[in-house]
């Protein structure tokens, strides 16, 4: 059992670490051995193996991220998308009913609109900021709430207190994909949710090197996920949890100030005479500013915006721009710049995107760790082009 520690930043260095050091080395070595010694275990589930979730590589990161998140229990997998898919095969079965936020990553909003009907699983997309209408969606098979802590790539915060309330209410397993905010920002175990989602590609791990996945929260849920986890297959190899542990300590210098530098870059962008509209929840003309001050503790390091002069500006904004990366993905210590149209959100159809209110001219920003003041004049020299 991991040692109790009090803050974020000391939990990141310590929380999970094997004690005493192995053959000690300060840093958590990397045991790339598949398989290990048969030490009389009873169960499947508890022979060492790295399908099974079960190396020292994987249980110092499943203590460090429960404990991140204060939460009973954690999770890896070998993606973000695996950790969405595998959560929800877990929680929802032949016949069930999901209710969902309706403005979702696009690999998850495909995979609830295109696989779930092949799973026999019914959904509904719910407005996040409309807890009044979710009941009329509610059905007796309904099991379980999906949400995001900021959506992607709108930026809008829905009533996620109302969400955990809704859920204890009607007995629904409450989800939330948590990869926006990152534990910095925003830790929903704390506030009531059962299970706390991430792609550790993005905040989590830091550095654009590895997809990677986690679950976080209640450990009975924890451990149904892993079994169907370790049948499904989809599991973080020992190499990646070694660079995804790197990459996590230093999650809370990095998160801190990108939310300092988007929020600066966001107020730029709000005053330019090129620009029709900046969501960023730090901004005072956010709609759900006042919701997201009352729940995070930072804003994070994404932006989106719409240029007043359409696609073609937009794309030559980009195009102008020399210090981000013109890719899609997020967290990283690189600035990204993509037009989710094209990327992120080319899975759903054009009228989705359109009811959804993502413009084929929207701009996503991920703001890295570069200086804040070049990335704004490389952004005002673009304008100027
Ligand atoms: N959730 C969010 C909010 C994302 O933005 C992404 C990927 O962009 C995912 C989940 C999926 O993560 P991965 O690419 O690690 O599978």
């Amino acid at each position: 059992m991991t040692k109790a520690y009090k803050h974020l930043e000391t939990k990141l260095i310590h929380a999970g670490e094997p004690t005493p050091f192995i053959g000690g080395a300060v840093s958590m070595p990397i045991f790339q051995s598949s398989t290990f010694e048969y030490t009389g275990q009873t169960s499947y589930h508890d022979l060492k193996y790295i399908r099974l979730n079960n190396t020292p590589n994987h249980i110092a990161l499943h203590e460090k991220l429960a404990s991140l998140e204060n939460a009973g229990a954690a999770l890896v997998t070998a993606s973000g998308m695996a950790a969405i898919s595998t959560t929800l095969l877990t929680v929802l079965s032949s016949g069930d009913h999901l209710l969902a936020q309706d403005c979702l990553y696009g690999g998850t909003h495909d995979f609830i609109t295109k696989d779930f009907p092949t799973f026999g699983i019914s959904f509904d997309f719910i407005h996040g900021d409309d807890p009044d209408s979710w009941k009329r969606k509610l059905r007796s098979n309904t099991k379980a709430i999906y949400v995001e802590t900021m959506t992607n790539p709108l930026l809008q915060v829905a009533d996620l207190k109302a969400v955990v309330e809704f859920a204890k209410t009607h007995g629904l397993v409450s989800l939330i994909d948590n990869t926006f905010a990152s534990p910095i920002n925003f830790r929903p175990p704390e506030w009531g949710f059962d299970l706390s989602l991430h792609s550790c590609t993005k905040y989590l791990n830091g550095h654009t090197d590895i997809v990677g996945g986690a679950i976080i929260g209640r450990a009975d849920l924890i451990q149904s996920i892993r079994h169907k986890l370790n049948h499904l297959g989809g599991s973080l190899d020992p190499h990646a949890c070694f660079l995804l542990h790197r990459g996590m300590k230093t999650l809370a210098v990095r998160v801190k100030y990108q939310n300092e530098s988007a929020l600066e870059i966001a107020t730029f962008l709000e005053g330019h005479e090129a620009i029709e509209k900046v969501n960023y929840p730090g901004l005072e003309s956010h709609t759900q500013h006042q919701r997201a001050r009352d729940l995070f503790d930072g804003f994070s390091g994404m932006v989106s915006f719409e240029l007043k002069s359409g696609i073609e500006a937009a794309e030559r904004f980009i195009q102008n721009t020399t210090l981000p990366a013109i890719a899609p993905s997020l967290g990283g210590v690189e600035t990204l710049i993509t037009r989710p149209a094209t990327t992120s959100h080319s899975g759903l159809s054009p009228k989705d995107r359109q009811r959804l209110g993502i413009s084929d001219s929207l701009i996503r920003l991920s703001v890295g760790i570069e200086s804040t003041e070049d990335l704004i004049e490389d952004f005002e020299q673009a304008f100027n082009v």
